[in-house]
C-alpha cells in the first residue's frame, strides 16, 4: 500500500515551506502516491484531467502498460537518472542528458519520444530527431532552475558588453552546458561555439581553445570552473559574470586576463554539498571514497576523491570492489538507486537530508499515463517543438558536441 507523503495536520502553506527547504524535505518519505496526495501538486504542477489525480500507483501502472502496448515500436520512453523510481521503471533507455541525446538521435522508425526529464532535454531531443518525430514532456512544469538562470536576453547583452571591452575581433568561443534553452544553443552554434555536458566538458573546452583565445561558458559556473581548473587554468584566470550587475560585476582588466568567463549560474541541488559533509563522511566512515558531480562547488570537488558525470559516478561504483564504501554528491534518486543496484557496497548520499531535484520530481506517473493515453486517442499533448531557425543553429552546436565522441 502506498504511503502518503503529506504529514498529517499540516496546512498547505506549511507544506510548501517544508518541501521547499532542503533542510526539512523528508526525502526518505518519497514513496509512490496518487498525484493528488503530493504536496507539490497544489502549486507547482501543470493541470491534468481530474480522472488522473486519484489513480493509485497500481492503476497507473496498468494504464501505462496498456497504452505502451497499443503504441508499440512507434514510441520510445527516455528517463533521466534523476527521475524517481516509479517513473524510471517505464524508460526504454536511461542515462544522463548526453547519453539520452544520443539515444534520441539514434532511434529509427519511431514517431513519439516521451522524455521523462526536464524541458531543455526534450528540446534537445526534438532538435536531434527527424522532423516528423514528436517529442513530449509529460509535465510542462518540469524545467531546470539552472537553465532558467541564463535568460537569453541577459546572455546576448553580456556577449555585447564583453565585446565592447575586448573588441569586436576578440576570439571568444561561447560554450553552453546542455542545461540551457534551445535559443542559447542556437546562439552558440551561430557564433562558432558548441554544447557540452558534464561527460564531455573537458573535450568541449579543448575544442573551443583550439579555435579561440577565451571561452564564454554558461550557465553553470561550477562545471566551467572545475573543468577549466582540471585543464590547468588558474582560478584567477576565470572571471565570474554576474548578469545582475553592470559589466557583470567585473572589470575590463579582469576580462582581458581571463581565459574563461563564467556565467553566474548554479544547480541548487548540487550547490548544497559542502566540504564539511565530506569531512564528516570521512570521520564516520574510515576508508570511504567520496565521489561528487562537477556541478558541485570547486572546493567540494577538490576535497573529494574523484568527480564526474552521473554516468561516470554510476560506472565507478559499479566497477568498484565489493565491500567498499561510497559517499556520493549528486541527486538523491540516483544515489538511492545506486545503493540498491550495488548491494555488495555501502553507498550513501553526502547530504542525508538533500531533496530530489524539485523540477525533475514534477514528472509523476499520472502525467506519463495522461500523455500516453492522449497519443493513443490521436491527440498529442505537451509537445515540445523548437522553431526552425532555432533548430538549425542549435543542431550545429549539438552536432559539434556529438562529434567530440
Ligand atoms: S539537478 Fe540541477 S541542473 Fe539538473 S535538472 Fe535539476 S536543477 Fe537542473
Amino acid at each position: 500500500m502506498a504511503a502518503t507523503l503529506a504529514p498529517a495536520g499540516k496546512s498547505y502553506a506549511e507544506l510548501l515551506v517544508l518541501y521547499s527547504d532542503p533542510d526539512t524535505c523528508p526525502a526518505e518519505a518519497l514513496a509512490p502516491v496518487p498525484l493528488a496526495q503530493e504536496p507539490a501538486f497544489v502549486s507547482w504542477q501543470q493541470d491534468i484531467p481530474r480522472v488522473y489525480l486519484e489513480m493509485s500507483p497500481e492503476e497507473l501502472d496498468h494504464r501505462i502498460a496498456a497504452a505502451r502496448a497499443r503504441l508499440g515500436s512507434k514510441l520510445v520512453i527516455l528517463g533521466h537518472h534523476y527521475q524517481r523510481d516509479e517513473v524510471i521503471k517505464y524508460a526504454d533507455f536511461t542515462g544522463d542528458s548526453f547519453k539520452l541525446a544520443r539515444h534520441a538521435a539514434e532511434q529509427e522508425g519511431i514517431e513519439y519520444v516521451l522524455f521523462c526529464g526536464v524541458h531543455f532535454m526534450a528540446e534537445s531531443a526534438d532538435i536531434l530527431t527527424p522532423e516528423h518525430v514528436r517529442v513530449i514532456l509529460p509535465n510542462m512544469a518540469a524545467g531546470c532552475s539552472m537553465a532558467d538562470m541564463a535568460d537569453p536576453d541577459d546572455v546576448y547583452a553580456a556577449w555585447d558588453e564583453i565585446h565592447e571591452v575586448l573588441g569586436e575581433d576578440a576570439r571568444i568561443i561561447p560554450v553552453t552546458y546542455m542545461n540551457s534553452a534551445a535559443s542559447l544553443k542556437a546562439f552558440v552554434g551561430e557564433r562558432g561555439g558548441l554544447v557540452c555536458t558534464s561527460s564531455n566538458a573537458d573535450r568541449a573546452l579543448r575544442w573551443a581553445f583550439e579555435r579561440g583565445e577565451k571561452v564564454f561558458f554558461f550557465p553553470d559556473q561550477h562545471l566551467g570552473r572545475n573543468t577549466g581548473y582540471a585543464m590547468g587554468i588558474p582560478l584567477d584566470e576565470m572571471v565570474l559574470w554576474n548578469w545582475r550587475l553592470p559589466m557583470g560585476g567585473t572589470t575590463p582588466e579582469a576580462l582581458r586576463k581571463a581565459k574563461i568567463i563564467l556565467w553566474q549560474g548554479h544547480c541548487s541541488t548540487h550547490q548544497r554539498f559542502t566540504v564539511e559533509q565530506i569531512e564528516k563522511a570521512r570521520r564516520e566512515h574510515p576508508g570511504v571514497h567520496v565521489i561528487v558531480h562537477p556541478e558541485c562547488r570547486w572546493e567540494v570537488v577538490q576535497a573529494a576523491d574523484s568527480y564526474g558525470s552521473t554516468e561516470k559516478i554510476a560506472k565507478t561504483i559499479r566497477e568498484a570492489p565489493a565491500g567498499t564504501t561510497w559517499a556520493v554528491g549528486t541527486e538523491i534518486n540516483l544515489v538511492n538507486r545506486l545503493a540498491k543496484q550495488n548491494p555488495d557496497k555501502t553507498v550513501f548520499c553526502l547530504d542525508p537530508v538533500v531533496c530530489p531535484c524539485s523540477t525533475m520530481y514534477r514528472i509523476h506517473p499520472a502525467y506519463v499515463a495522461w500523455t500516453l493515453e492522449a497519443i493513443v486517442q490521436g491527440q498529442v499533448v505537451n509537445e515540445v517543438r523548437v522553431d526552425p531557425e532555432t533548430r538549425k543553429w542549435s543542431l550545429v552546436a549539438l552536432e559539434r558536441m556529438l562529434e567530440l565522441g
